[in-house]
């Protein structure tokens, strides 16, 4: 599904019959987290492309079915890069990275996946478009649903465009290409925790953004005896 007004109708017919929605990027790391049940499942993955790319501002905005490969390369035309590198490599949707927190050896310098981020645009499990944070840097403070988004596993929303920091190429230090090659496996995050006592925070927020318990039902359910989350 392609754009925020069809996404959004997709969420909405789903919430209105209450059926349970997989939400699929470009489907390479569905495994992880705890399963999820769902009838239906919402692909976003050929939503793609940069929408916005301003290099002197030192931003970019892309659809959420961009993967980190066609964001690095149309980076790298300004000798730009994004300091997210999670396992997976370039197949990945910046979507997907963003909706499960993904990040890698770089995080070790320049912060995790929420630190790269400025703003999101998601849909959330009533359908309703929200727009949290901005194209630029500087940015409206208050309540951080870019944060409270990211590493959500799309249980609150589902993310439709990203706007990202990016840095200079000199900013890559050779500390960086050293811990890319070869790669650190297991340096990034893991599957999803969710301590009991975030549990019933995690509740109350889907309460608010997913009433209908649509979006990707499960996933951050604790995984039962003898089975791996
Ligand atoms: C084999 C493998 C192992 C990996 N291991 C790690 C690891 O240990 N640590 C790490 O940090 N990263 C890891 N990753 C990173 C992972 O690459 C990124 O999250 C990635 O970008 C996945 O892209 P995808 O589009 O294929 O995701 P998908 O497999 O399509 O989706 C992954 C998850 O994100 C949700 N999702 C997808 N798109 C959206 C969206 N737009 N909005 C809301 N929710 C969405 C899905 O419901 C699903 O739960 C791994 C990737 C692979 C392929």
């Amino acid at each position: 599904v392609r754009g925020d007004a069809a996404i959004a109708a997709a969420v909405r017919d789903a919430a209105a019959e209450r059926i349970p929605l997989r939400i699929v990027g470009r489907g390479s790391w569905l495994d992880a987290g705890a399963p999820v049940h769902a009838a239906r499942t919402l692909a976003v993955g050929d939503d793609t492309g940069v929408v916005a790319y301003s290099p002197g501002d030192l931003c970019i905005t892309a659809r959420a079915g961009t993967t980190l490969g066609e964001l690095g390369a149309a980076l790298a035309e300004h000798d730009q890069w994004l300091a997210l590198d999670p396992d997976g490599g370039a197949e990945g949707t910046i979507g997907a990275t963003v909706a499960t927190g993904s990040y890698g050896p770089s995080a070790a310098l320049y912060g995790a996946t929420r630190s790269q981020l400025l703003g999101v645009v998601a849909v959330t499990g009533s359908g309703e478009i929200i727009r949290p944070g901005g194209r630029v840097a500087k940015n409206v403070a208050g309540f951080d649903l870019t944060r409270l988004l990211t590493g959500s596993w799309g249980t609150l929303g589902i993310i439709t465009e990203v706007t990202l920091r990016v840095r200079p190429r000199a900013q890559m230090p050779g500390a960086v290409e050293h811990l890319r090659r070869p790669h650190t496996a297991g340096s990034g995050c893991c599957a999803p925790a969710n301590p009991a006592g975030t549990a019933r925070l995690a509740a109350a927020l889907r309460a608010v953004f997913d009433p209908a318990g649509i979006l990707n039902p499960g996933i951050l359910d604790a995984p039962a005896a003898g089975e791996t989350a």
